[in-house]
């Protein structure tokens, strides 16, 4: 049972790991899949060895349905070559991937620096729980430098949080630049490394944990929910799985089923979605009821520097900021009358999305003001002429 695990192969391309991560060895009968291995009561031989444990090569024990088995293990592996890391935990929302590790690293008397793109719950548990158990938390202009970094750095920091882009606004941070920092300070960095998978590789930039939501590209499908936690030391790891079985995190082996489902077909998702994305944007960039395209890919990114230097691709999420003529009630109408965009939160999967964002951004260092009503486009598997084509039908209903 122990060696029903492979190991992360970091030396095949991405295309070949998804195919084969996490299957070697998996005593499925043969099958190409990996079983969903339900439950909680874990039986053992005899009592001598539910008293020594047996253990694999990364210590994992199965001893209790919490503390995972062979489906959260075939998982695991694939998020670590997702993500380039050695050791992954995975947790029941993309959202308690991101207050697991605050919690694991932040104790009472400590400080800790958000980006203020932070994903709104990031912002909310900073505010919530963190401060009401005595962490302070500043929020920090997401295009900060390293002096200013160094700056809001107090003796106390114990993690730099990072999100880049963040997902409404989409400002690239200099994830190298506040890693440096924060390492000299003896800080951790934890990132929310969603929209970059696999396109930013988090431990090659500097990153100790990184966030998940596989909610989106790898489900893929809009029908589960489900994060993940990636380290690159067994220090961090057993930080973070330390945190998060205190605290009773679970992911359900369907989802984690279900997710490794979706990784299968990722490689290729991501291929389109980014082609079809870029397609999409530069569309809209050239329209002139638009004033600019938030999309870190395109060259008119303020930080489209900063994104060949780190990034090797882009994901389909962007926002498009509308000429400040119009009206909250024209952009809705705009919107109502897409016949292929659904009108909802989160993105990943297959289908395209058009969700309103002004009204919707909490700022409390920088402006949320974009000059414009904005509007998150998310662009799924459809065609992209279908696509350009509904959203030329929906532009038609703005005045001119
Ligand atoms: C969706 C999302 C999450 C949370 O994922 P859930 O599975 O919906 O809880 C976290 N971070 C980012 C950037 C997200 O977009």
């Amino acid at each position: 049972m122990p060696d029903d695990v492979s190991k992360p192969r970091h030396d095949y391309r991405f295309a070949t790991q998804m195919s084969h991560a996490g299957r070697a060895g998996t005593h499925a009968h043969g099958f190409v899949n990996p079983a969903v291995h339900r439950g909680s009561t874990v039986l053992h031989p005899d009592c001598e060895s539910r008293r020594s444990f047996a253990k694999d090569r990364y210590n994992r024990v199965m001893t209790y349905g919490t503390q995972g088995g062979p489906t959260h293990y075939a998982l695991e592996d694939v998020i670590c070559d997702i993500e380039g890391g050695t050791r992954c935990t995975l947790v029941g929302t993309g959202l308690a991937a991101v207050t697991v590790p605050l919690m694991a690293y932040l104790k009472a008397g400590d400080h800790c620096l958000m980006p203020d793109s932070v994903y709104g719950p990031g912002r909310n548990i900073a505010n919530g729980l963190l401060a009401a158990y005595g962490v302070e938390t500043t929020f920090y202009a997401p295009a900060i430098d390293e002096a200013g970094i160094a700056a809001l750095m107090k003796p106390n920091t114990k993690v730099v949080y990072t999100e880049s882009p963040g997902s409404h606004t989409f400002e690239l941070q200099d994830v190298p630049a506040l890693a440096r920092v924060a390492h000299a300070r003896g800080a951790k960095v934890l990132m929310d490394n969603t929209w970059g998978i696999h396109h930013f590789m988090p431990f090659k930039h500097g990153v100790d944990v990184s966030i998940q939501a596989l909610t989106k590209y790898v489900g893929g499908h809009s029908d589960v929910l489900l994060g993940s936690i990636t380290t690159n030391t067994e220090e961090d790891f057993a930080i973070v799985r330390g945190a998060a079985s205190q605290m009773g995190h679970f992911a359900a082996p369907d989802d984690c089923w279900l997710a490794l489902r979706g990784a299968r077909t990722m490689a290729v998702r991501l291929k389109q979605q980014e082609q079809s994305g870029l397609a999409v944007a530069r569309w809209f960039e050239s329209r002139p009821e638009v004033q600019r395209v938030l999309h870190p890919g395109l060259p008119s990114h303020p930080q489209h520097a900063l994104f060949k230097r780190d990034f090797t691709g882009s994901c389909s999420l962007f926002g498009v900021v509308f000429q400040p003529r119009y009206t909250e009630a024209e952009i809705f109408r705009f919107i109502d009358s897409l016949a292929l965009f659904g009108i909802g939160a989160s993105w990943g999967g297959y289908e395209s999305l058009a969700l309103p964002t002004t009204g919707f951004i909490t700022r409390t260092a920088t402006s949320p003001d974009l000059g414009g009503f904005t509007v998150r486009i998310h662009i799924g598997l459809e065609d992209v002429a279908d696509l350009i084509a509904d959203l030329e039908h929906g532009l038609a209903t703005l005045p001119k």
